[in-house]
C-alpha cells in the first residue's frame, strides 16, 4: 500500500519530547511554546507567533485578532476547507465566496471586489495545496477599501509569492500542524502577524480573554486554544528540518509533472512564474472527456493499493452550511467541477520516485483500460 501521507519523525522529536517528560513540563507553559513561535514567527517573517491548538482554532484566533464581529462579512474562496467559513461564523460573521481560478484552483482574485459591501471587513486568500494566491491584487483591492488581510497558510509553509513567504504577506496569517502539513505538531496552529495590538489579542483568545494583571476576570468570551509544551517539543524538531522538507516536496512534484505532464485528459498542478510551490499535496484534475470522475479513479487506484484524497467540497454545497440559509441559489462552476474531477495522489516526504512510476503506471493503465 503507498499511503497518501506519512509523518517524517526522527531522533530530534523523540530527543526534545523525552525533555519534556523528564522536566514534567507538559502543559502550554512549558518552554518549548516560547521556543517554537518565535522560530516560527522568525523563519515566515513576523515578529510574533501565537501556538494554539490546531489550524481550525488558529483561523478563529486570527479573525477575533483582526477585530472580526457580529455582522462582519469575510470573503473567502468557495473551494476551500469547512474550517475557513467556520471560524467566521463561530464570530457571528458572514462567509461571502469566490469561485477558484481553473488552474491553481487558488481564490480568483478577479472576482473579489465585486464582493465588496460596505459589510465586509476582511479577505481570507488561501493558498491552496501549497501554491502562493496572487496576492498584489488583494493587497491592493483590502487598501482601497480598508480591508484586513488574513492568509490561510496551513499548506503553505515556506511557499513563497515573488520572493516573500506566504503568510508574511497580510495582516495575520493561520497555520495548521496536522499530521499531514509540512511540519507538524500532531495537532496543532499557529498565528502570525506584525502587528502588536493583533498579537495581544490572539494571545489573549487562545487563553480564555484572562485580564493581564486580574485572574479569574473576563470582559470578552475567549477559548482554551493553547498548545502543549510536548507539541511545540516536537515542532521545533520539524522546524529545523524544513528545508530540507521543502526540498523533497518539490522534487515529488517535479517528478510527478515529469511524468504525468503529457498524458492526455490528465491536468497537472502548475507553478505561476512568480511562485515557489510547496507542492504540500501533488494533485491532478482529470478531463470530463476521460469519462472518468475523481472517485471512479480513486476507487481503481485503492484497488491497485494506492491510497488518495479528493479535492474540497466546495462551501457552498456544504449541508451545514446550506442548513444556515447560506449560498442559497449560489453557483461556483469551477469549484464544482474541481470538486468532482480533481484528487491528490500520495505525496508523503517517504515518498520514492519508484513509487511515483508506480503511481504514473497506474493511472496510464486505468486510464487505458476505461
Ligand atoms: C488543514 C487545514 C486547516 C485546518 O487545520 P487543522 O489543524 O486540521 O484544524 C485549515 N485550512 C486549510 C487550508 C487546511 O489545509
Amino acid at each position: 500500500m503507498i499511503p497518501v501521507n506519512q509523518p517524517l519523525l526522527g531522533a530530534e522529536e523523540k530527543r526534545l519530547l523525552t525533555e519534556c517528560i523528564n522536566s514534567g513540563w507538559v502543559s502550554s507553559d512549558g518552554p518549548f511554546v516560547n521556543e517554537f513561535e518565535q522560530k516560527f514567527a522568525g523563519y515566515i517573517g513576523t515578529k510574533y507567533g501565537i501556538a494554539v491548538s490546531s489550524g481550525t482554532a488558529a483561523l478563529e484566533t486570527a479573525l477575533y485578532a483582526a477585530g472580526v464581529g457580529k455582522g462582519d462579512e469575510v470573503i473567502m474562496p468557495s473551494f476551500t476547507i469547512i474550517s475557513c467559513a467556520l471560524a467566521a461564523i463561530r464570530l457571528g460573521a458572514v462567509p461571502v465566496l469566490v469561485d477558484a481560478e481553473p488552474d491553481t484552483w487558488n481564490m480568483d482574485v478577479s472576482c473579489i471586489e465585486r464582493r465588496v459591501t460596505s459589510k465586509t471587513k476582511a479577505i481570507m486568500p488561501v493558498h491552496i495545496y501549497g501554491h502562493p494566491v496572487d496576492m498584489d491584487p488583494v493587497l491592493s483591492i483590502a487598501r482601497k477599501h480598508g480591508l484586513v488581510v488574513i492568509e490561510d497558510a496551513a499548506e503553505a509553509h515556506g511557499a513563497e509569492y515573488r520572493g516573500k513567504k506566504c503568510g508574511s504577506l497580510g495582516h495575520i496569517s493561520a497555520w495548521s500542524f496536522y499530521a499531514n502539513k509540512i511540519i507538524t505538531t500532531g495537532e496543532g496552529g499557529m498565528v502570525l502577524t506584525s502587528n502588536r495590538k493583533m498579537a495581544r489579542r490572539a494571545a489573549s483568545y487562545r487563553n480564555l480573554c484572562f485580564l493581564p494583571g486580574r485572574r479569574f476576570y473576563h470582559k470578552e468570551l475567549g477559548y482554551n486554544f493553547r498548545i502543549t509544551n510536548m507539541q511545540a517539543a516536537i515542532g521545533v524538531a520539524q522546524l529545523s528540518r524544513i528545508e530540507e522538507s521543502i526540498r523533497i516536496k518539490r522534487m515529488l512534484g517535479e517528478y510527478y509533472r515529469e511524468k504525468l505532464g503529457n498524458i492526455k485528459g490528465i491536468k497537472c498542478q502548475t507553478e505561476r512564474p512568480w511562485a515557489k510551490s510547496v507542492y504540500w499535496m501533488y494533485c491532478i484534475e482529470l478531463d470530463k472527456k476521460l469519462g472518468l470522475n475523481a472517485s471512479q479513479m480513486m476507487a481503481a487506484l485503492l484497488k491497485r493499493g494506492i491510497d488518495t484524497r479528493p479535492f474540497f467540497l466546495g462551501l457552498h454545497l456544504q449541508p451545514a452550511l446550506r442548513s444556515l440559509g447560506l449560498f442559497r441559489k449560489e453557483r461556483y462552476p469551477v469549484t464544482e467541477r474541481i470538486g468532482r474531477q480533481g484528487l491528490y495522489l500520495p505525496s508523503g516526504l517517504a515518498l520514492s520516485k519508484k513509487q511515483i512510476d508506480k503511481v504514473v503506471s497506474a493511472i496510464k493503465m486505468i486510464i487505458r483500460g476505461h
